[in-house]
């Protein structure tokens, strides 16, 4: 006869993305019997029919994918036709030893959409309307299989009509594990502080309390946000001082494109990524006039935006038809409260109100923050929507690892099958709230992906919390130089194998020889790295001190030039020094108390913002470095030249000269913002120089850029493009963000490559 029969299997991202009603759909259009399952590794398909009709239905199961489906690979082999009459969707099996990618969460799809505004539809205004298209999955998911009972979901009985949504293969909720409505599913309800339901329409009397300027804590997806007018001062400002969040910008959300328009300049990528599935927070060039509050983004040339991602933020946008500061929703520094009880009671000294439901979330997870560079995507923190889907990277190590990543916006990594699955941001692992998040999260990623790390890799840091707890772990062990992995990270997204010059300009990061790097040029590859140059070491006065303090780092600068003579140049910096503390700092520095040395190029940005009175104490991370960047004149010519030094084989950049020059300029009353961009001309010509030492010696052409002071664009738009003039070619990140969160990647990648010397080491000792 001429039945065939087939045996396919798809993995990616297939699960709970439709997919399978997908293929029912198929299989019933090309009249195929057989069957489709959700497997350990993705879905599993047997279909018999006509050969024509197989080949047709292969096809089409790929070209014509759910959207949110992503496809790795397909394989099928011949098998025996059994002469089944029909098709059906098989349910997965209870106990099945499971693990195959949980999906991302994603935004309300435009179906779903039309339906929430639809008033003769039945989930008319309903605040939880989701589809097999879109709706959460990372937060809600507790352990695999993607099924119901292993959701939050669990706790709702499905009403007759849902119920037969979700068993109907040709329905668009077949099989959608939140799917629920006004009858069945979570409800919206809002509370006042002490807890008190306030009567009356949820959304709508919202609507009231924020044109009325109150701070309402809105449960979103992956936590609680705190919300208010973005065009009143007073409540954004008020919001400011309840967070004890003083300059830190605050994300904005608008209800479409046109209402962002109106405030920032939108690309044709930016609005891409704006109206991407997962709807991150992008960073954009703010208008002149109009303009939000001041207190929304004080001082800064950009506003965070974001889209509506869920139905309650549609609802609460169009119906308000305000612009609403949309921020994380937690005191200071601490992670974003998602429970509950433990929401109400961190948030309400700051909240007036608490729009919440009782759909519990499982896993916390922020939004995400982006930008776009030359067209591509330039991650500021990777979280909700990107999360948990593995990186595109491609290595031929098959092994499983842990890497721990760093202590400041940490994520952690694992590794399986060759791929990379980096963890949504943690955040600073110094408090115990995060810390726990950082172990549970590590716990529930080895859970949903079924991975049992064989090693695990860390940070050389021995003070980060993340590398005492890999140390503390029972596993064969690699330390990673910090700026090695930044590096390292950058190179596995381009798959780059040969060497490279890695130029890591960046905060703090502990070196080989103990001390605290940042402004290194490196020549790696994935076997290892020479430190090939670096900026000058100097003291940090106090440690970690002088990182919020950034006038001791000019204040060190001024001594290295001037001595005590210091105090006699007469510039405004020192008028706001107490000498006599001053004094002390100094003592301390020369006499290496307390100062461990540094070569970090963030915190030479830091002692030339303080000591043009740009910003002298750090009321966030970088907040110096980013207010130098933000209030330079992009256009002013000019650049303070480096100094170098060559020293057996290794280059010692020397920034005395330009904090001479600046000193100069600033008796000469030039103005700040041509001191910041002939800096910030300075330390690019410096790395362009640097790169070309380098090249001269060695003929490598390829350079990467990674570390934390990347996030500062026009520095990077301005090196990338005058490397790119020297016939360089230029890598940075497009996956992961180029701060710390981005590491683990790195110590993924070359814990990978060496995981079986470090294995076998482990057997041998
Ligand atoms: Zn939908
Ligand atoms: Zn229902
Ligand atoms: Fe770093």
């Amino acid at each position: 006869m001429d039945k065939q029969r087939i045996r396919i299997r798809y993995q990616g991202v297939v699960q709970g993305v439709g997919f399978r009603p997908h293929i029912y759909r198929l299989a019933k259009a090309y009249k195929l019997c057989g069957w489709v399952n959700n497997d350990p590794s993705g879905v599993m398909v047997e279909v018999e029919g006509k050969r024509e009709d197989i080949e047709n239905f292969l096809k089409a199961s790929i070209d014509k994918a759910p959207v949110l489906a992503r496809i790795k690979s397909v394989e099928h082999s011949q098998i025996e036709p059994n002469g089944e009459k029909e098709f059906i969707i098989r349910e997965s099996a209870q106990n099945a030893v499971v693990s195959t990618q949980v999906s991302s969460d994603a935004c309300t799809c435009e179906d779903c959409l039309k339906e929430l505004f639809e008033p003769k539809d039945r989930r008319y205004r309903y605040p939880f309307i989701n589809c097999t298209n879109c709706g959460p999955r990372f937060t809600i998911i507790e352990r695999i299989p993607y099924d119901r009972p292993y959701t939050t979901m669990k706790v709702f009985r499905m009403c007759a009509e849902c119920e037969a949504e979700y068993h109907n293969p040709l329905n668009r909720r077949f099989h959608a594990q939140p799917n629920g409505c006004a009858v069945c599913g979570p409800r919206l309800l809002l509370l006042d502080r002490e807890g008190k339901e306030v009567s009356g329409d949820a959304i709508k009397k919202s609507v009231e309390l924020l044109r009325a300027g109150k701070i309402i804590a809105v449960k979103s997806l992956g936590g609680y946000q705190f919300a208010c007018d973005a065009l009143n001062e007073g409540a954004v400002r008020e919001l400011r001082a309840r967070k004890i969040r003083e300059d830190k910008p605050f994300a904005v959300m608008a209800e479409n494109i046109e209402a962002v328009l109106r405030y920032a300049e939108i690309s044709e990528k930016e609005k891409e990524v704006l109206l991407s599935a997962e709807r991150p927070i992008v960073l954009l060039k703010k208008k002149l006039s109009p303009t939000l509050a001041e207190s929304v983004a004080p001082r800064q040339k950009n506003y965070g935006f974001m889209l509506p991602y869920t139905p309650l933020h549609h609802l609460l946008l169009k119906e308000s038809g305000m612009i609403l500061v949309m921020t994380s929703g937690n005191l200071s520094d601490e992670p974003i409260a998602f429970v509950d009880e433990e929401a109400m009671a961190r948030l309400k000294g700051i909240a007036d109100y608490f729009l919440t439901h009782n759909r519990p979330i499982y896993i916390r997870c922020d939004d995400s923050v982006v930008r776009v560079f030359e067209e591509r995507l330039y991650p500021v923190r990777r979280a909700r929507g990107y999360v948990p889907r593995p990186l595109e990277v491609q290595f031929p190590e098959k092994g499983s690892l842990l890497a721990v990543g760093g202590q400041l916006k940490n994520t952690f990594a694992m590794t399986k099958f060759g791929q990379v699955i980096l963890s949504h941001h943690i955040g600073d692992l110094d408090n115990l709230e995060t810390l726990k998040a950082f172990e549970q999260g590590i716990e529930h990623f080895k859970q949903i992906f079924e991975i049992v790390p064989e090693m695990v890799v860390y940070d050389l840091h021995p003070d980060y919390l993340s590398t005492q707890y890999a140390l503390s772990l029972e596993l064969p062990k690699l330390g990673v130089q910090h700026h090695y992995a930044h590096i390292a990270g950058v190179m596995a997204e381009h798959n780059l194998s040969g060497k490279v010059i890695g130029v890591a300009m960046d905060g703090t990061g502990y070196g080989t020889d103990g001390r605290i790097w940042g402004g290194e040029f490196l020549i790696a590859d994935y076997d290892g790295f020479e430190r090939k140059a670096h900026l000058e070491y100097v003291p940090m006065p106090g440690g970690e001190k002088a990182i919020k303090q950034a006038w001791r780092m000019a204040l060190v600068w001024l001594d290295k030039i001037y001595g005590e003579e210091l105090w006699e140049l007469g510039i405004k910096f020192l008028e706001k020094i107490e000498p006599g503390q001053g004094e002390l700092i100094l003592e301390a520095s020369r006499k290496g108390i307390n100062s461990p040395l540094t070569s970090s190029m963030g915190r030479l940005f830091d002692a030339v913002s303080a000591l043009i009175n740009v910003c002298q104490v750090a009321n966030y991370e970088g907040q110096p470095a980013i207010e130098l960047e933000m209030i330079g004149d992009e256009q002013a010519p000019g650049y303070y030249e480096f100094h170098y030094q060559e020293k057996d084989g290794r280059i010692i950049i020397k920034p005395e000269p330009v904090i001479e020059q600046i000193v100069k300029d600033l008796r000469e009353t030039q103005p700040k913002e041509q001191i910041s961009a002939k800096f910030h001309n300075g330390v690019s010509k410096m790395v362009v120089w640097g790169c070309e030492r380098i090249r001269e010696e060695t003929g490598i052409n390829e350079v990467v850029l990674g570390g934390g002071v990347f996030q500062n664009f026009w520095l990077l738009g301005r090196i990338k493009n005058w490397l790119s003039e020297k016939k360089f070619r230029v890598y940075v990140h497009h996956q992961v963000p180029t701060n710390d969160g981005g590491i683990a990647l790195g110590q993924a990648i070359i814990g990978l490559r060496r995981m079986r010397d470090v294995l076998s080491g482990a057997n041998e000792g």
